[in-house]
């Protein structure tokens, strides 16, 4: 004999039905079959929606029966040939007329007991079993529809009736041995107590009815048919590349179930597991698939067979000096919990044996504390214990394998994951078996931490970076150019998938978490919204996502503002803005220590000499103990390229525009002329090796003439074409010398300074072409010869070059 159960989605619409008979006749070809039927799916819910606006006399629950009973008519009309659809009309209409007769009586006593509503909700079952029963037989299969009502007994707890397994069992055996059809349908989730008034074995329970049926007639196999080819890693609709157990131990299932993995309802595998009866969960919509097969053993290779979460949790703490020592008070405690029906989900006990900490359904939490406050009376009028306290809006991560007891070190992986993401636990709890280590986060990252986890326990072969990527100028661009190229390389030899969950520029903005097409990102973005910044950062921190980086490509104050409110909730930073690192040192020091405090990259070697290993290889000498005692630096790509170009045969000024058409230049050519954006360079190098430095302590030995700093950029470039005597009186005074002009910034015992100088052919920084930059660093080990970092530093492909090897910096962290 196999027992059969199908889902609401299986039973959802008169397509998915046809698929069910097909499977179950199939079955009935080599075995009796009793087959469980679930309400078509959504239909539970909607009869307890009719049922609560019945009771708060809202007459729309008039709709939905319409609904309801549209649905289901609609269902017959397709499933079952017109010639004998009549029959099975009326029996659905009669049903439903029952329900309206319910839903009348209780919208004209406005009350709503859990009896009437286990009464009302029994419909969903009953009607969609008749359905499926009436599709055999119009179809030449013949079955037998039995209520489950005179099979399954249970107590009188409505809503999550306890099942008196000896008067069932026997119930059941006596039926089944007293027919002779290879077919019996049942309804699921529904049962009766000794009065005969109908029950309901909770929420999922149709999964429930078909193990006991399955334990009563010692099945061959349970198989429970839904839309998902088996159990999985994860809630499939929370971690996209959760994968099928093929193969799951009994204790795995139930662990997993019981900390919410949906797809099977937890009592379910109690009574088949002390039959040693096998358990499949197969896809109706994918029957050949194999599913997942739960029995006795587990062949999984992994360590971690699968995550799960619980939501809505509530954890209750009971502390108090009076506890330590005296034995009694959690017995106590659970004693109250229990007599008030109250399920304890999770517990911890810390090793001072100052405090307890239950977790609970958060739908119990005041009723706890009411128990457990009243048990407690006394100890805290007397100050031996503080009044319950409750913590809500927390969840359940919960790790669940029978490899794990045989491994060390797995909740130091889980615990550092969850803290590298900045997840906070707030409490944790082992099993003894040590097949379940679970922690309780804020349901705020319960998401966040599922995939966490599961990118570290079953996506060896992946990982996913999400990047929102603010400013498409031309870095920006060239940015997006080279990870779309290099995406299939990160794949392949990184593991590392790299998505762009949101792009924004100064017009629009664009947020897609499957990760935006680069082939067509501009074409996308200009039909995005209207770009605000403020939006942007906050569905950057709702979404939550793991190893979420920042990327700013702009260099716009506003832009570096938002840094900080990221780096606090661990959003990595990675910017070639200068304006935060270069800002007020107090703001640079915040944002390093929230960086540090909440592990969160904030990464910006490209402030400096563009794609030039500088920052990095300042940071390495730091870290390794060495000292900067001399930093000799020529900065600027633009000043360079324009006195390397100018020569007094051309206007300066056209040199400067030719600097700027091709790339070099701030956006404001002012920045660099001006020699603001070699000071903010030095300065920034100057902090990173440990001075503590602001921007008004640099000298500025500046060649603009006055001039030319008002204005707007085109008063700029007419006021330089005024000044060409000034600039070609420099370049003369340097050319007669036989020296090159360099703007050169000078680091020297905590001080700093930059300007135009003249540099004679034996200096080092003589040989220095284009718009290369290079930095000569003095150190205690770098005593005599310095340690030089040269090369083109400025321009957009470099620059974004090393924007992304900071983002896959800050995505290896
Ligand atoms: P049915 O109506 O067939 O009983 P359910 O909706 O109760 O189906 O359960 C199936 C759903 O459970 C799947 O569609 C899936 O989204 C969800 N689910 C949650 N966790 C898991 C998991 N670990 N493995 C498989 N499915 C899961
Ligand atoms: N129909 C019931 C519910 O939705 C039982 C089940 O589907 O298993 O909870
Ligand atoms: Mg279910």
């Amino acid at each position: 004999m196999l027992v059969l159960k199908f889902g609401g989605t299986s039973m959802g619409s008169a397509e998915a039905i046809k698929q069910v008979v097909e499977i179950v006749k199939e079955k009935a070809k080599e075995s009796s079959v009793i087959l469980v039927v679930s309400a078509m799916s959504g239909t539970t819910d909607l009869l307890l929606n009719c049922g609560t606006k019945a009771a708060n006399d809202d007459e729309s629950y008039k709709e939905i029966l319409k609904q309801i009973e549209t649905r289901h008519l609609d269902t017959v009309k397709s499933l079952i040939p017109v010639q004998q659809q009549s029959s099975v009309l009326s029996m659905v209409k009669k049903l439903c007329n029952e329900i309206e007769d319910i839903c009348n009586g209780i919208y004209l006593l406005n009350e709503s007991s859990l009896r009437t509503k286990d009464k009302l909700v029994s419909y969903g079952e009953l009607l969609s079993s008749t359905m499926i029963n009436a599709a055999f037989n119009s179809n030449g299969t013949s079955a037998v529809w039995k209520d489950a009502r005179e099979l399954i007994r249970t107590n009188s707890n409505y809503s999550n009736a306890i099942v008196d397994f000896a008067i069932t069992n026997q119930q059941i055996k006596d039926f089944v041995s007293s027919t002779s059809q290879k077919i019996i349908v049942l309804p699921g989730f529904i049962a009766s107590d000794a009065d005969n008034i109908t029950t309901t074995l909770g929420r999922g329970g149709s999964d429930y009815t078909a193990a006991i049926l399955a334990a009563a007639v010692d099945a061959s196999a349970l198989e429970i048919w839904t839309d998902v080819s088996g159990m999985m890693t994860a809630d499939p609709r929370w971690v996209p590349n959760a994968k099928i157990i093929p193969s799951i131990s009994y204790q795995e299932a139930m662990e997993l179930s019981h900390f919410g993995a949906k797809v099977i309802y937890p009592p379910t595998i109690q009574p088949v597991l002390s039959k040693n009866i096998p358990v499949w969960v197969k896809n109706t919509f994918a029957a050949k698939d194999h599913g997942t097969v739960i029995e006795n053993k587990s062949d999984s290779t992994n360590i971690i067979t699968g995550i799960s979460s619980i939501n809505s949790l509530a954890l209750l703490s009971l502390e108090g000096s009076g506890m330590i020592g005296i034995p009694g008070f959690s017995s106590r405690l659970f004693a109250a919990l229990a007599n008030a029906q109250i399920n304890v989900i999770l517990i911890t006990q810390g090793s001072s044996e100052h405090s307890i900490c239950v977790g609970v359904d958060v739908a119990s939490a005041a009723r706890a504390k009411e128990v457990v406050d009243k048990t407690f009376e006394y100890e805290i009028a007397t100050d031996k214990v503080d009044p319950l306290q409750i913590e809500e809006k927390l969840s359940i991560v919960a790790l669940v394998g029978d490899q794990m007891r045989h491994h060390t070190g797995i909740s130091g992986r889980m615990f550092s994951a969850l803290g590298r993401n900045g997840i906070n636990i707030r409490a944790i709890a082992q099993g003894s078996t040590e097949r379940n280590i679970s922690a309780v986060v804020a349901t705020d990252d319960v998401r966040k931490a599922v995939n966490v986890l599961h990118e570290e326990f079953f996506e060896t072969i992946q990982k996913q970076v999400n990047l929102f990527i603010v400013g498409t100028g031309n870095v920006g661009k060239r940015l997006l150019a080279q990870l779309k190229q290099q995406q299939g390389f990160l794949e392949q030899h990184l593991r590392l998938h790299v998505n762009i969950v949101g792009l924004s520029n100064s017009r629009k903005m664009l947020i897609n978490e499957n990760g935006i097409d680069l082939n067509k990102w501009d074409e996308l973005l200009q039909n995005g919204e209207v770009s605000n910044l403020d939006q942007f950062v906050q569905s950057i921190i709702k979404r939550n996502l793991r190893n979420s980086v920042f990327v700013d490509v702009t260099a716009n104050a506003v832009i570096a503002d938002v840094y900080a409110s990221l780096l606090e909730k661990s959003i990595a930073v990675v910017a070639c803005n200068k304006v935060a690192a270069s800002s007020k040192l107090n703001n640079y020091k915040k944002l390093k220590h929230l960086s540090t405090e909440f592990n969160a990259p904030f990464l910006f070697e490209t402030n400096v000499g563009a794609g030039l290993p500088i920052i990095g290889s300042l940071n390495d000498l730091m870290r390794s103990g060495d000292r900067v005692h001399r930093m000799e630096a020529v900065l600027s790509g633009t000043l360079n390229f324009v006195f390397n170009h100018y020569d007094g045969t051309r206007p300066f000024a056209d040199v400067v525009k030719q600097a700027q058409d091709e790339g070099y230049t701030e956006p404001d050519p002012r920045l660099d002329l001006s020699g603001t954006d070699v000071m903010r360079k030095i300065l920034i190098l100057a902090r990173e090796a440990g001075v503590q430095m602001e921007m008004e302590e640099i000298t500025c030995n500046g060649f603009l003439p006055e001039s030319c700093v008002k204005g707007s950029v085109a008063d700029f470039y007419e006021a330089m074409k005024k000044e060409e005597a000034h600039f070609k009186a420099i370049f003369d005074k340097a050319h007669a010398e036989n020296c090159k002009l360099k703007f050169v910034a000078s680091f020297n015992d905590g001080k700093a300074s930059v300007g135009l100088q003249h540099i004679p052919p034996q200096h080092d920084l003589y040989h220095l072409y284009g718009k290369d930059n290079v930095v000569l660093f003095y150190t205690d080990r770098y005593k005599e010869q310095p340690m030089v970092v040269k090369g083109a530093g400025a321009g957009a492909e470099v620059t974004a070059s090393g924007v992304f090897a900071d983002i896959l910096r800050a995505a290896q962290k």
